[in-house]
């Protein structure tokens, strides 16, 4: 079984990023920008942020963070979003999710102007997306596409099973797979039978946070894996598939596999890196 290499792959990228936004400065011509907010002190998401910062920042990309108290009045929120909206030294916004459970999530995603949309999730880009027009995609689901093409994994044509449908990985990542020819089956809590659905899969995306949720005989002999959860366990971060105790038999049935860790994890980020510099490079073409 081939391992694929999410690491090895996101050093890559985010080289090639830090090479271009170096010659964007040569020209004389200011770096990208990304504006972070992130409302609340959820201990998982600061250490979100404070990665998505640093990342930027060794990239050679500027980055301003928004630290926001969580009993922040909406208006507020508005009135920031609209004000980085309106900055032309902003080219990227992200709002980390989850926004605390008293504000309504997809109304201030959708106060993002849509070229800013770091993240791919305002509703004009999800609509973008369906049509087959994206203009930025999802970080995830951009990521696990570009490990199948850059690990030379045939998408059209063949069978993938997708397990979760959120907005943020399994809808958009069935969405882009249809895009390029494969038949796709589309999984959540409510599918009976999945082992049936998956034995006759090519590919198998699994993003439902389970782990155990298949055994490596419910994958057909020769398949792909892309196992994109991450969970929490006693044995350590483990995929819903993908773990220690899993990992020789799957390397006898599967012809390739992303572990976990080190598998889409790292291309999120990379993605959304490389999101902000076509927004650079898409806002300064108008
Ligand atoms: P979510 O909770 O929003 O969605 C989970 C989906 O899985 C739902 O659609 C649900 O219907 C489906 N599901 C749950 N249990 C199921 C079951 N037993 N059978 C079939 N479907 C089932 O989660 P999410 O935000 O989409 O994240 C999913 C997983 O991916 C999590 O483990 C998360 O940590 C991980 N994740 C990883 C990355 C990365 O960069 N690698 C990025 C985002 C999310």
């Amino acid at each position: 079984m081939k391992i694929i290499d999410g690491k090895a792959c996101a050093l890559q990228i985010k080289g090639e990023i830090a090479q271009e936004v170096e010659s964007i400065k040569m020209r004389g011509l200011r770096p990208p920008q990304l504006a972070i907010i992130l409302v609340g002190n959820r201990e998982d998401s600061l250490s979100y942020v404070r990665s998505k910062a640093n990342t930027c920042r060794s990239l050679g990309m500027e980055c301003q963070t928004h630290l926001l108290p969580d009993d922040t009045p909406e208006a507020d929120l508005y009135a920031l979003v609209d004000s980085l909206n309106h900055d032309a030294y902003v080219d990227a916004i992200l709002i980390q999710l989850p926004l605390p459970d008293h504000y309504d999530s997809a109304r201030i995603l959708d106060s993002i102007d849509y070229r800013k949309d770091a993240d791919g999730l305002h509703l004009m880009n999800v609509g973008l997306l369906h049509l087959g027009e994206p203009y930025v995609m999802p970080c995830t689901p951009k990521g696990i596409l570009t490990l199948l093409s850059t690990n030379g994994i045939e998408v059209a044509g063949r069978h993938a099973v997708v397990i979760g449908r959120s907005q943020l990985v399994g809808e958009p990542t069935a969405q882009l797979l249809i895009r390029k020819n494969a038949t796709v089956t589309l999984c959540h809590s409510h599918t009976r039978n999945l082992p049936e659905l998956t034995r006759l899969a090519d590919i198998v995306i699994t993003a439902a946070g389970h782990p155990g949720l298949l055994k490596p005989e419910d994958l057909k002999e020769g398949a792909v894996l892309i196992d994109v959860a991450i969970n929490r366990t006693e044995e350590g971060l483990v995929g819903d598939v993908y773990s220690p105790a899993t990992c020789e038999a799957l390397d006898k049935r599967l012809s390739a596999a992303t572990p976990v860790p080190g598998g889409v994890g790292p291309m999120t980020i990379a993605m959304l890196m490389n999101n902000v510099l076509d927004m650079y490079k898409m806002g300064s073409r108008e």
